[in-house]
């Protein structure tokens, strides 16, 4: 027995597909041939968020952060978790642009920068090398993550790209140091001249499609990667757009791309950044407290209530969640990407 599946991307294109009882929407879409946005497949990253709007299904286990608390009341479900009851109509906050025909095949790289940037904190620099048809170019959406594979250890994790699309086949991560952590502990020993294997794009995290509304980016450390993705896009198309930036770290030691923010700020007026120190020393002048805490100052006051984007470990989510929806923003127009 199987059921029939409607999937309305955001731009209104209509996938159809059958799925079984036993099978989840996301890998029945792949078994005909759709490739949907999807990091995690365990229901922890949020990359493939969507919303039923007919039929009985049943939700599996999943990261609570990453859905309102009674989920079923507005049909908020993750594809990779969801098994259908019966026909479904669902859908998707990604674009049909943003669908896969085909499974990606992984493309071979070579480290160009590796260094500590700031306490826990490394910035990876990578140069492609030719595909198939001699290019070096990689399309992807500001907001999006690629997978990176070390081959021989049998180590694949995923990262946000933080730089943006180039005809030079580069591509720039920021990844905190896990204490013991497998990619971490390769990172810390990592050589200019290695190869890596990088998969991708996926996800459906960025601000295409999502309208003029004032923008909220909320940041945990690492999580500014996307964020600096889209900014430099805004920049380099001159799309300046209200926008505040709020980055967080727990002592001064950890910040950085303070220069790189200040020149964002420059070509993007409408753009302010504010840098949130948890605990940080009695000479910080700037933001004492996290993220949420900054956000919610700001949502308190706000004329017009933004989108609010966040990215970043799952107990900052979790946090700027419940101010954004205290504050009233509705939980449609936040949007998360978890590195949980
Ligand atoms: C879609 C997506 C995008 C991501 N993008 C980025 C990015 O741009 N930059 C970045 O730094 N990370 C990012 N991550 C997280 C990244 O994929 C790894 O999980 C992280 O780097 C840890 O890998 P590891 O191999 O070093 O640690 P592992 O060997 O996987 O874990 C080792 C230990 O660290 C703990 N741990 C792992 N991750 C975290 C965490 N985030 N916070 C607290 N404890 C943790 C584990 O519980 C475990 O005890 C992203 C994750 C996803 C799903």
């Amino acid at each position: 027995m199987s059921y029939a599946i409607t999937l309305t991307t955001q731009d209104g294109k209509q996938l159809e597909f059958v799925c079984a009882p036993e099978q989840n929407i996301q890998d029945a879409a792949e078994a005909a041939g759709f490739y949907l946005p999807a990091a995690c497949n365990v229901g922890s990253c949020g990359s493939c968020l969507g919303r039923c709007i007919r039929g009985d299904y049943r939700l599996e286990s999943y990261t609570p952060s990453l859905l309102p608390a009674n989920p079923k009341e507005h049909g908020d479900v993750l594809l990779c978790r969801t098994y259908p009851n019966s026909d479904l109509q669902l859908t998707t906050f990604y674009t049909a642009a943003q669908i896969g025909s085909s499974q990606q095949v992984a493309r071979e790289a070579e480290i160009i920068r590796v260094e500590l940037i700031a306490e826990r904190t490394m910035l990876l620099a990578l140069k492609l090398f030719p595909d198939a048809q001699n290019s070096v170019a990689f399309e992807f959406e500001p907001g999006q993550f690629v997978d990176l594979e070390v081959p021989e250890l049998q180590l694949k994790r995923a990262y946000s790209i933080a730089s943006t699309p180039n005809w030079d086949g580069r591509l720039d991560f920021l990844i905190r140091l896990q204490p013991h952590g497998q990619f971490s502990t390769y990172l810390e020993t990592a050589q200019v001249g290695q190869h890596l294997m990088v998969q991708g794009p996926a996800g459906s995290f960025g601000v295409q499609g999502k309208g003029f509304k004032p923008r909220c980016f909320v940041a945990g450390g690492t999580g500014l990667a996307p964020f600096l993705s889209i900014l430099q896009r805004m920049a380099e198309w001159g799309e300046d757009h209200p926008t505040h930036l709020f980055l967080g770290v727990n002592n001064e030691r950890e910040i950085f791309y303070k220069d790189e923010l200040e020149t964002l700020a420059d070509a993007l007026p409408q753009l302010k950044v504010v840098i949130c120190v948890w605990q940080p020393s009695e000479k910080w002048k700037g933001f004492r407290g996290t993220p949420a805490d900054a956000l919610k100052a700001h949502l308190e006051t706000a004329k017009m209530m933004p989108d609010v984007f966040l990215c970043g470990p799952p107990l900052l989510l979790e946090a700027a969640t419940q101010v954004a929806l205290a504050t009233g923003v509705s939980s449609e127009r936040i949007f998360s990407e978890s590195f949980g």
